[in-house]
């Protein structure tokens, strides 16, 4: 057997000597430092993180990335501290391994699946670097593929959290390859009668359904080469778990539905793309309700594509997508697009790509990977923190909410009694701000009663209103309004003695 650091070496092939070296020294780090852990697979545990920056040297990240991935288990699995990594491989790795392990820790915090949501924001808040949620991706990607070696339920448990927090975090980032294949996963783990069922019916109609693709295809690319346009077409399966939805969603067996397969047209601008369009449904009719413009509205992760269904050769109904180059390479890689590294040494120009022009246009004009992250980080956040309660639920608050914010949240009656206030454990002042992942516990007095200065430091309407309303019903020289706060100027007594005569 050829040694497995031999192996993984190979796939360095695209980068600089330099950049090769720290690798393999990070790689053998992580092979030292896991030794003796073995892999439920009873595989030796190195392997696991090997696979994990395999896959990451697929997507052609960025060194510092592939590095964090070697060394992404070794805070929560063996003794080296923080520092050591920082030493040996700098700040950027120890942050983006530092990042991953808090993940995991969340996790375990985090004890609902119905709030999968709001554990994927937290997510996103969480890491600073937006790396850190693609090497979790990617890190989830390898272990759902070896879960096979899990007792059933625990593998049950591990799909179903794949299926509410990681695919949908991989489709937010725009990595279509990733949602896919952790949806099919997941799905196979889940529903595993349903799952060999559509798949063994996909590879039944195979061979009948290409012959017809192809000829389809052959057709598009002949009317469109007499019209002038250089494209490329392929033909494309939809993922298992896609159909699997489809088939749910329109109450039909599988036989009942027919875009089971698609073709798909790249071009090389956005206005060839419409004439192609044309060309297509010239050629076979369109099925109404079927078109979709994602060039002119692009999904909230900045796919773009038109997407056409046709009655295509004998009357089969076939889905069509029509796109540029630019937009496909945005599709397949979303946000990781911004990290990729051709082994130059250096990324690539981020200028040129439509999903970062795309970010940037949204805040005029600036550039930088802080400023990028940023504008995601506000346009999935708008800005919210999200703490947990003792027994593991997350609430969600806005930006520099206190432990009052977060009472009120929880009852009206904690919070008028709040006395004092615990973050993870060690008491904090009631009108300091909350840090996401916070583990926040209350502390009650019956005697206790809302103070009009925690009006100053509430963030939350909620709070302010409930805060307004219960001094105003037991503070009688109090008079509070929406933004006024005044003593009440009690009636001088000689003018209500001299009106009560008068009546
Ligand atoms: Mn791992």
């Amino acid at each position: 057997m050829r040694n497995q650091l031999e192996i993984f070496k190979s796939k360095l092939d695209g980068l600089n000597e330099k950049d090769q070296s720290k690798i393999m020294d990070a790689a053998q780090c992580a092979k030292d430092l896991h030794k003796d852990q073995k892999r439920a697979s009873g595989e030796p545990y190195f392997i696991h993180p090997l696979r994990v920056a395999e896959i990451l040297i697929d997507m052609n990240m960025d060194p510092d990335t592939i590095i964090s991935a070697l060394l992404h288990d070794v805070l929560e699995d063996t003794n080296v501290v923080f520092n050591e990594i920082k030493r040996r491989y700098g700040k950027e790795v120890a942050n983006m391994v530092e990042g991953v392990t808090k993940i995991s820790i969340l996790k375990a915090k985090s004890k609902s699946i119905q709030e999968a949501e709001t554990i994927r924001k937290m997510l996103l808040a969480m890491a600073k670097d937006i790396r850190v949620i693609i090497i979790k991706l990617a890190d989830k990607l390898h272990n759902m593929g070896t879960l096979e070696f899990l007792p059933e339920k625990k593998r049950k448990s591990i799909a179903a959290e794949c299926l509410e927090i990681y695919a949908p975090l991989a489709d937010r980032l725009g990595i279509s390859w990733m949602k896919a294949e952790l949806e099919d996963l997941a799905l196979k783990h889940l529903n595993p009668s349903t799952f060999d069922y559509i798949e063994s019916y996909i590879a039944s109609k195979k061979s009948e359904k290409k012959n017809y693709l192809k000829k389809a295809e052959h057709t598009i690319l002949k009317t469109a080469a007499k019209e002038g346009l250089r494209i490329t077409a392929s033909t494309r399966a939809k993922h298992i778990y896609s159909i699997y939805r489809k088939m749910k969603s329109r109450k039909r067996d599988i036989s009942e539905i027919y875009d089971l397969l698609g073709i798909r047209i790249l071009c090389k601008t956005s206005n060839e793309c419409y004439t192609l369009l044309g060309i297509v449904h010239k050629l076979w009719p369109p099925i109404e309700g079927r078109f979709k413009d994602y060039i002119a509205m692009p999904k909230a992760n900045q796919y773009q594509s038109l997407h056409t269904s046709v009655m295509c050769y004998g009357g089969r109904i076939t889905e069509i997508q029509i796109r540029t180059e630019d937009m496909h390479s945005t599709a397949e890689y979303g946000v990781a697009a911004h990290w990729i590294y051709k082994g130059t040494g250096k990324r690539v120009n981020s200028d040129i790509h439509p999903i970062i022009n795309r970010f940037k246009k949204w805040d005029g004009a600036k550039s930088g990977s802080n400023e990028f992250l940023a504008d995601i980080r506000r346009e999935f956040l708008r800005d919210s923190i999200y703490v947990f309660t003792p027994n593991g639920h997350i609430i969600e608050l806005p930006k520099n909410s206190t432990a009052i914010d977060f009472a009120f949240h929880i009852h009206t009656e904690i919070g008028a009694h709040t006395v004092g206030a615990k973050a993870d454990g060690s008491i904090i002042p009631l009108n300091q701000a909350l840090k996401n992942t916070q583990v926040i516990e209350i502390m009650t007095a019956n005697s206790a009663k809302p103070h009009v200065n925690w009006l100053r430091f509430v963030a939350t309407t909620r709070a302010k209103n409930k805060i307004r309303h219960w001094l105003n019903q037991h503070e009688e020289n109090l008079f509070i309004d929406k933004n006024i706060i005044a003593k009440k100027k009690k009636p001088p007594k000689a003018v209500a003695e001299k009106r009560s005569r008068l009546l």
